[in-house]
């Protein structure tokens, strides 16, 4: 599908929102971007008809690219002329620090350079070798920001998908740099990988800061910033990018089949103004959890458990902003196929992510894929915004995630009032009771819907 059929299909098939947006953050996407009719009334509508359905653009950045940077600045433009928020994907502007030149390789003891390979095409060099690389990375987010200053516009939102560069401890990282006198030197612990992490994870803390966020707050200093998968977290991971493989002798937190990292606080040293969780049905999930009753909590245990790790450790003054995605994710070729997560329960997990502190969704997709994931986010939005007053205002109270399939509570409390989700894995009828800001709340079952409590009429706990 074309970026062009994928917005015309978006259009045709997801109706407006019922419930006005008002400033609560839209939707945005991997596939909400690239394409605008070349008319500019025609453009204009078309990011109106977007707009109504809480959905928004994000220009491509490309810097060095002539057209595309036009036709992101033409994208941009009409945004803030229509008062729309103005959205810009700016991973371009952050490749690469390794950009396989021999300067970035790891070195041997016989003075031979080398480069890590296991990250697919991307040649993973020395990550103490890469100082020289940041004025390159400056000067191409320099570049797209002198345009579009000249251009009168101003960024509200900039996210980056920076993923495979830079340091990074996966893989055969760990055993490349045990084999590299400058990185032996720079971590004498080196066989600990508690220490390997913490000095990788320093340095692309400080990549990202410097070359990124700091760049654009000169320009812009109150844009949202954001990097897919960076953000607040109780100091473990319990889900694997696609690309990504636990190191033999690498520590680990087993749960059943699944093997949690223990993960490095990047969010507060990157600098980044919008904490960007992943929330996928990564294909492995599936495997990790006995078979309950329910296939679906297969799923939605792990779901729920990063989305609460983001939500209960982000800041309430920070937007916190998930990526999502509904069908099984990055199957490898020819795996035996997994039951998808139900449309039921993966709409129950957004319900959950907003009331345990979300504040706004994206969600990556194939371009087949679009249409559906898409409707199946707005629709749960749509409902959301009949509470408007909780999103970004409401405070989440209630995190905990069950060990097999039961009862999920989840509340945003704003004042005497909480907004309250129950979803039921099983078919108990029985009111369940949970503590919140010191009172004993009775929470009936109540399929599909929302739950007004005022607290003042809960029993205070003595
Ligand atoms: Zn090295």
């Amino acid at each position: 599908m074309s970026p062009e059929n994928i917005i015309i299909e978006l259009i045709e098939k997801i109706p407006p929102l019922q419930h006005p947006r008002q400033d609560a953050l839209p939707i945005r996407g991997s596939r909400l971007e690239g394409w605008l009719p070349d008319d500019d009334d025609e453009a204009r509508q078309v990011l109106r008809d977007l707009d109504a359905r809480g959905l928004a653009m994000c220009s491509r950045i490309a810097p060095g690219d002539e057209e595309q940077m036009a036709e992101a600045i033409r994208m941009s433009r009409l945004q803030q002329e229509l008062g729309l928020e103005v959205g810009v994907h700016a991973s371009r502007a952050m490749y690469g620090f390794f950009n396989g030149d021999e300067s970035t390789a790891h070195v041997a003891a016989d003075g031979s350079l080398f480069f890590d390979d296991t990250f697919g095409s991307r040649k993973m060099g020395c990550p103490f070798r890469l100082d020289h690389r940041k004025d390159d990375i400056k000067q191409q987010f320099r570049s797209f920001l002198d345009a579009y200053q000249e251009a009168g516009i101003e960024i509200d939102f900039l996210y980056l998908d920076w993923e495979i560069d830079g340091p990074i401890e996966w893989n055969g990282a760990w055993e490349h740099s045990k084999r590299c006198t400058v990185c032996r030197e720079h971590i004498p612990d080196i066989d600990n990988f508690d220490a390997f992490q913490t000095a990788l994870r320093e340095i692309r803390c400080d990549l990202q800061r410097e070359c990124c966020v700091e760049v654009v707050q000169q320009y812009y200093p109150e844009a949202l910033i954001g990097n897919y998968s960076v953000y607040p977290h109780n100091g473990i991971r319990y889900w694997y990018d696609y690309y990504e493989k636990l190191p033999p002798g690498a520590p680990f937190i087993q749960d059943q089949r699944a093997k949690y990292r223990p993960w490095y606080h990047e969010f507060g040293p990157a600098g980044y103004t919008f904490a960007n969780p992943v929330v996928y049905t990564w294909y492995a999930t599936w495997s990790w959890y006995p078979e309950w009753d329910n296939d679906d909590y297969r799923w939605f245990y792990n779901l729920l458990k990063v989305g609460t790790n983001a939500g209960q450790h982000t800041p309430q003054t920070v937007p916190l902003i998930t990526w999502v995605h509904w069908h099984t994710t990055a199957p490898p070729a020819d795996a035996e196929p997994v039951p998808q997560m139900s449309e039921w329960a993966y709409q129950e997990l957004l319900w959950h992510l907003y009331l345990r502190g979300s504040d706004g969704l994206m969600m990556w997709c194939r371009p087949e894929e679009t249409t559906k994931e898409i409707a199946l986010m707005q629709e749960v939005l749509d409902g959301m915004l009949e509470y408007r007053g909780f999103i970004g205002d409401g405070k989440p109270v209630v995190f905990h995630v069950p060990n097999d399939p039961g009862t999920v509570v989840s509340a945003l409390q704003r004042g005497d009032r909480l907004l309250v989700r129950r979803t039921d894995f099983t078919d108990n009828p029985a009111p369940v009771e949970r503590r919140i800001a010191g009172r004993r709340v009775t929470i009936p079952r109540a399929d599909g819907q929302c739950q007004i409590i005022d607290l003042t009429t809960c029993p205070p706990i003595d």
